[in-house]
């Protein structure tokens, strides 16, 4: 094992982690992306920390007892002691390095820490391609770089799979019968850019990437040099911002129609915007559901006039014009409940359903690009037909470009261009 790391069993727990004055453990599986994605974290640090700290790594399903008595349930979980007593955080899933050093920090005093901080020297490593984002467009183009023999490195702040790993479940996505788990289709998209040879670096935070100079800044010490970018970074759903709607969403709170309509064939759901997308998607959750109430700030629609007459003109839909959503409340399984306000008499009233769907708009993900990109009128990345943004040599696929239809069909299309159309610029 590299690094200052010892791998121990349950037998050597008392002798190397709790009668040491300070510890790390790391219990790990096999076969296991976020664990990979934390080992050369791990070891790097007990290169800086590990005079001091004990670094130790526990293979999780070997060592079934032990990791039942410390409540250890998922790999990686790292947990850190101090003269054998449990302290700080215990972390699990996609780690990322600051939260390790804020812990080692902690553990081994300000004093200490800023000695050991001056020995993290910068480092340069270098690719051919950067791909920014490890959602479907990403791994794509992951993949024909990989397989076109050009040095690919994926960056991504997440574990790797975007949107696709935390989708209940995928139904349209081609090649499956069966509606596939999100998470089981985002593992073989991410497996297969691995296999292919792509190099992860991910669970990582992205402080600075300079267009220009394709220069890629992670983890406040590594710069990574690249021939091309790709950005793929997604877009996420404009939050409400109000009590319930983080806790439920994805389990009665929906931002998909085109995933989640099915599931309320003959039932009531409530639909909280007014724009062309609220509009659109609510005229096909009608085609499941028996009701539908849309509750929208203004008092009329946005929308193209033509999907206002045709979503009126079903029977079961009802309208709060200038209502605003305040609170989002579950009761048992299936049932949601929407406070609302009037806003002209300020009068607060709760309409229940089965379901609820948010459309209130989407935002890319493209604060750390600065402003020199070209943008649509909604902030999306403009393109040309090969995936190449207006800045030479950087391309763009998936939910963070300018287009009509983000669906894993289509960022997995933009990946394919972007990673064709970069690699054939490397000829
Ligand atoms: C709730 C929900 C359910 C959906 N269900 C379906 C469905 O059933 N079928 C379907 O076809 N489509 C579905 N979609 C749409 C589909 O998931 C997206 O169109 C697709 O994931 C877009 O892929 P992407 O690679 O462009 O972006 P994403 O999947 O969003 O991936 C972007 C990646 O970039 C990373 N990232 C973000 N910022 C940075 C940064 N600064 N640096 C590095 N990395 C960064 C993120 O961590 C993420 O991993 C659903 C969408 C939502 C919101």
């Amino acid at each position: 094992m590299a690094g200052k790391i010892k791998e121990i069993n349950e037998a050597d727990f008392q002798k190397e982690v709790l009668d040491k004055k300070m510890a790390v453990v790391d219990f790990y599986s096999t076969e296991c992306p976020p664990c990979d994605a934390l080992a050369s974290k791990y070891e790097a640090l007990s290169e800086i920390y590990g005079d001091d700290v004990a670094f130790t790594k526990i293979f999780r399903q070997g060592n079934r007892e032990l990791a039942a008595k410390l409540d250890v349930s998922g790999s990686p979980t790292l947990l850190f002691y101090k003269d054998g007593e449990v302290t700080g955080d215990k972390l699990g899933g996609g780690i990322l390095r600051s939260d390790i050093v804020r812990n080692l920090d902690a553990l081994v005093g300000d004093g200490k820490a800023k000695e050991l901080h001056a020995k993290i020297k910068p480092v340069e490593t270098e690719a051919d391609v950067v791909v920014l984002g490890g959602g479907p467009a990403g791994l794509t183009a992951g993949v024909y770089l990989a397989q076109a023999h050009i040095h690919t490195v994926l960056v991504d702040t997440a574990l790797p799979g975007g949107y696709v790993s935390t989708t209940h479940q995928v139904s349209n996505y081609p090649g499956f019968i069966e509606p596939q788990q999100g998470f089981m289709l985002s593992h073989y998209m991410s497996e297969q850019a691995r296999a292919n040879g792509v190099e992860f670096k991910v669970a990582v935070e992205v402080d600075n990437v300079d267009l220009e100079n394709k220069l890629v800044k992670i983890d406040g010490f590594e710069t990574i040099k690249a021939k091309k970018l790709i950005i793929a970074t997604g877009s996420k759903p404009r939050p409400l911002g109000i009590p319930g709607e983080t806790e439920f969403a994805g389990n009665g709170v929906s931002y998909c129609a085109t995933c989640d309509a099915k599931y309320y064939q003959d039932k009531e759901v409530v639909v909280i915007g007014g724009g062309n997308s609220a509009i659109e998607e609510a005229l096909f959750i009608a085609r499941f559901a028996k009701k539908i109430t849309i509750v929208h700030q203004f008092d009329h629609f946005q929308a193209n006039k033509e999907a206002q007459e045709k979503l009126l003109a079903h029977g079961a839909v009802e309208v709060l014009f200038e209502h605003e959503p305040r609170e989002f409340k579950k009761y048992g399984n299936m049932d949601m409940g929407v406070v609302v306000e009037n806003l002209k008499t300020g009068e607060k009233s709760e309409v229940r359903s089965n379901g609820i769907f948010v459309f209130v708009g989407f935002i890319p993900n493209l604060e750390i690009f600065g402003d020199k990109l070209k943008l649509d009128q909604w902030g999306y990345l403009e393109t040309d037909v090969e995936m190449r943004t207006n800045i030479d040599g950087v391309f763009a696929a998936g939910d963070v470009t300018s287009k009509r239809y983000r669906q894993i069909t289509t960022a997995v299309s933009d990946g394919t261009i972007a990673g064709i159309a970069a690699g054939k610029e490397l000829e």
